[in-house]
C-alpha cells in the first residue's frame, strides 16, 4: 500500500448518493474527472481484472472468441446501419472528427464493427455459428449520469455478438450466452432477476435482461411467481395478481437481433441460391456498473464486503510496525501466498494500526492477517472481514497450508524435450 497512490477518507464525501458510490469515493477505489466520467484506481482496477477473468472464462466456455474492435468508430458504417441519424437525435452519441472533417462515434456499442468484422472473415455459411466478444471503454453522453460506476457517461461493456446461418442456430446462441450470464451472476453470489425487456434502439424484438436487485438501480421490475419483467413492458406481459413491483440496475441485457444489422450492411450468404440474411444475437455486460451492483449487495457499515469471486486481493496483510522481525515475517508470507496463486495486500504504510484496520474494514478484503510482535512466538492472527471471528494461527500453520512451490518450475509448459 506504500506504493499504491490512494487516499482513504475518515468520512463519506457529501454528494455521493448511491451506497457503493459512496464507499468508493472515500476507500480510495474511484475518482471523478468529470460528470459521469472516472478514474478507477489500483484496488479498483484489480477487481474489475477479476470481474473480466471470470466472464472470459464462462464465455470462452460456449466457445466464444475474444477480439477488439474500435472505439472511433466511422460515421459511414454507422450510416449503412441507419443508426447514425437515431443516435444524433437521441444525443446520446459523443462524434469525434477527423482533422479531414471524417466523422466518428465513439462506441456506444458495437454492433457495427462487429457486422464489418465477421464480413471480412466469413466467406462461407458452413463457418457459422461464431461468437465473438470484446472488454473495452463505452461512451454514452447520458442525461443524468448518476450514482458514480451505476451510470457513467464513460464506462466499461462487455460486448459479444452472435452470426448464425438460421433462427435455429440463433436460439442456440442465444441459449448458450445467457446460460454464460447465469454463471457469471452465480458465481458472484448476485441477487438478481432474468426480466422481459424492451429492445430500445438496438433493433430486434426478443430481449432479457439481467437485473440486480438494488435500491440504488433506475429499472423498475414486476416480479411473480409466473415470471418477470422490466416495467416498461410489463403490460404486455400478464404476470397474475400477486406480481410486485421492486428496485432493481440493469447489469446485463441479451437480445435476439435477427437480421436487423445484417439486412442494411448486407451480411448474407447464398443458400441453395438464395440470399439468406445472417441471424444476428448481441449481449453486453455493463462491468463497471457489475462492480457498483455487487457493493450495493455486499456491505456493512465499515465498509465494502468483495465476493471472493472477484475480491481485488484474497488477503490483506496488516503490518502491524516496522520491526525487523515483523518485516521479515511479511516478506515470507508475501512471497509464500503470491507463489501459490494469491493476490496480497499489504499495508506496510508507515500509520497507527487502528487507522490500519479501518481502512482494511472499507477496502473488505474477505481476509486481514495481522502480523504484529507475537510472530517473534511464531503466531499471527487471522480476521474473517464479513463475521469479524478472528483466529490465532501460527507461521508454520500458515505456511503449510499454502506451501512455498518453485515458481519457475510450475510456470508453463517446457518443449525443450531434450531437458
Ligand atoms: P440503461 O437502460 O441502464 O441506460 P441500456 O439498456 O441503455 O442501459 P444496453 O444498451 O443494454 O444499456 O447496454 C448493455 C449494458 O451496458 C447494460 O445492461 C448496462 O449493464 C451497461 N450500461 C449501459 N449504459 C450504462 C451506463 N451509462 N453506465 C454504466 N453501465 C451502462
Ligand atoms: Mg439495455
Amino acid at each position: 500500500m506504500s506504493q499504491m497512490p490512494m487516499h482513504i477518507e475518515k468520512s463519506f464525501a457529501k454528494d455521493a448518493k448511491a451506497t457503493s458510490h459512496k464507499w468508493m469515493i472515500r476507500g480510495g477505489l474511484l475518482v471523478q474527472n468529470a460528470a459521469g466520467i472516472y478514474t478507477m484506481g489500483p484496488v479498483l482496477t484489480k477487481a474489475h481484472e477479476k470481474l473480466v477473468g471470470l466472464i472470459n472464462r464462462e464465455l470462452n466456455k460456449t466457445g466464444a472468441v475474444e477480439v477488439n474492435l474500435p472505439v472511433a468508430q466511422p460515421r459511414e458504417a454507422w450510416d449503412a446501419s441507419g443508426r447514425w441519424e437515431k443516435y444524433q437525435k437521441s444525443g446520446t452519441t459523443f462524434v469525434l472528427q477527423s482533422r479531414h472533417g471524417a466523422e466518428y462515434a465513439l462506441s456506444p456499442t458495437a454492433e457495427e464493427m462487429a457486422v464489418q468484422f465477421i464480413q471480412s472473415m466469413v466467406k462461407s455459411p458452413k463457418n457459422l455459428p461464431v461468437t465473438i466478444y470484446q472488454h473495452g471503454p463505452k461512451f454514452r453522453d447520458e442525461l443524468r449520469p448518476r450514482g458514480g460506476l451505476l451510470r457513467g457517461r464513460e464506462f466499461y461493456m462487455m460486448d459479444a455478438y452472435s452470426f448464425a446461418p438460421d433462427m435455429p442456430n440463433l436460439d442456440k446462441n442465444y441459449a448458450a450466452m445467457r446460460e454464460a450470464f447465469i454463471n457469471i451472476a452465480d458465481a458472484l453470489k448476485l441477487k438478481y432477476e432474468i426480466v422481459q425487456a424492451d429492445s430500445g434502439d438496438m433493433g430486434g424484438r426478443v430481449s432479457e435482461e439481467f437485473m440486480a436487485m438494488t435500491e440504488a438501480g433506475e429499472d423498475t421490475i414486476i416480479v411473480s411467481d409466473k415470471g418477470a419483467a422490466n416495467i416498461e413492458v410489463a403490460n404486455q406481459v400478464d404476470l397474475g395478481p400477486n406480481a410486485e413491483r421492486r428496485k432493481a440496475s440493469e447489469v446485463g441485457h441479451i437480445f435476439k437481433l435477427g437480421s436487423f444489422y445484417s439486412d442494411k450492411m448486407g451480411l448474407s450468404f447464398n443458400m441453395n441460391s438464395i440470399a439468406s440474411a445472417v441471424q444476428m444475437g448481441c449481449y453486453g455486460i455493463g462491468t463497471s456498473r457489475m462492480l457498483a451492483a455487487v457493493v450495493e449487495q455486499n456491505h456493512d457499515d465499515k465498509g465494502i464486503l468483495w465476493p471472493s469471486s472477484i475480491t481485488p486481493f484474497d488477503i490483506h496483510v496488516i503490518q502491524i510496525n516496522n520491526s525487523e522481525e515483523v518485516a521479515a515475517a511479511v516478506a515470507r508470507i508475501e512471497k509464500n501466498l503470491e507463489s501459490n496463486g494469491l493476490d496480497v495486500l499489504i499495508d506496510d504504510r508507515d500509520q497507527r494500526a487502528g487507522g490500519k484496520f479501518k481502512d482494511a474494514d472499507i477496502l473488505g478484503i474477505p481476509y486481514q492477517l495481522v502480523v504484529g510482535d507475537r510472530v517473534r512466538e511464531g503466531m499471527l492472527e487471522v480476521i474473517d472481514r464479513k463475521s469479524g471471528a478472528k483466529h490465532e494461527v501460527s507461521m508454520d500453520d500458515l505456511l503449510a497450508r499454502y506451501p512455498l512451490k518453485n515458481v519457475e518450475a510450475e510456470r508453463g509448459f517446457n518443449m525443450d524435450f531434450d531437458r
